[in-house]
């Protein structure tokens, strides 16, 4: 079953035509790995999805709700897609437990006990329990970031978007990240991933995506791809990463 869908998918940005066209349906349970060169859309697809970045032309459907179908409908959708960036953002004055409670606090309107319950819960998961009390500025790159995917768990989304979530990482402390990314994936969550990482996009990914001037290129099974890619562009860019 389809939980996202572009159908003729177009975002411009002035004249600058940043997804062309873009047809795309993504089931539940799909790990798809996003790849191309930069700015050939990526961040814009991922933030379309989750309503960051509002699409031109077309259709996007998330879960159901169609981006197109008004303001309470996109609030609904941000719910559905937890989104980790590079830059981890978390809130620098909350708590690393703070920063996750966040969201079930505002969004979901949970109690404070319950929401604290549930990031408690969230640190364990991503192995952070005793760092609950901790401040982002007290934690290492990977560990915030970990409690950045938390703290997106948060909202219980129906999908997660990577966007480059351990580019900023030192190679030790990717790892730990990329372990608890490939834990999620294993659970069965729908995940789209933007990353460089082929290692990941082989032993995990059940599809990979190339990108190239706002347009799909390739798309299939990853292993294959990465192994025998199709068309020059595709080898060229994975010699690169
Ligand atoms: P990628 O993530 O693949 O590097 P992006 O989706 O970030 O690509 O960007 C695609 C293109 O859109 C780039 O040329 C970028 O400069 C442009 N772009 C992205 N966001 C904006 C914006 N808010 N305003 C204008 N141009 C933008
Ligand atoms: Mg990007």
């Amino acid at each position: 079953m389809s939980i996202i869908t572009f159908n003729k998918t177009s975002k411009h940005f002035g004249a600058l035509k940043v997804l062309d066209q873009v047809d795309l349906s993504i089931d539940a349970g799909e790990v798809v790995v996003l790849i191309g060169p930069s700015g050939s859309g990526k961040s814009t697809l991922l933030r379309c999805i989750n309503g960051l970045e509002q699409i031109t032309d077309g259709d996007l459907v998330v879960d159901g709700i169609s981006v197109n179908s008004g303001a309470k409908q996109l609030r609904e959708i941000r719910q559905e897609a937890g989104m980790v960036f590079q830059q981890f953002n978390l809130f620098p004055q909350l708590t690393a437990l703070e920063n996750v409670a966040f969201g079930p606090k505002k969004v979901r309107g949970a109690d404070r006990q319950e929401a604290d319950r549930v990031a408690m819960e969230l640190l364990k998961k991503v192995g952070l329990e005793d760092k609950a009390k901790h401040f982002p500025s007290e934690l290492s790159g990977g560990q915030q970031q970990r409690v950045a995917i938390a703290r997106a768990l948060a909202i219980k989304p129906k999908v997660m978007l990577f966007d480059e979530a351990t580019s900023a990482l030192d190679p030790e402390l990717k790892q730990e990240v990329l372990n608890v990314m490939r834990q999620l994936a294993e659970e069965g969550m729908t995940m789209i991933v933007v990353t460089h990482e082929i290692g990941f996009a082989k032993q995990v990914g059940t599809r990979l995506i190339f990108m190239e001037h706002g347009k799909i290129a390739v798309d299939g099974d990853p292993r294959e791809l990465i192994d025998n890619p199709p068309n020059d562009r595709l080898k060229d860019f994975l010699q690169h990463v």
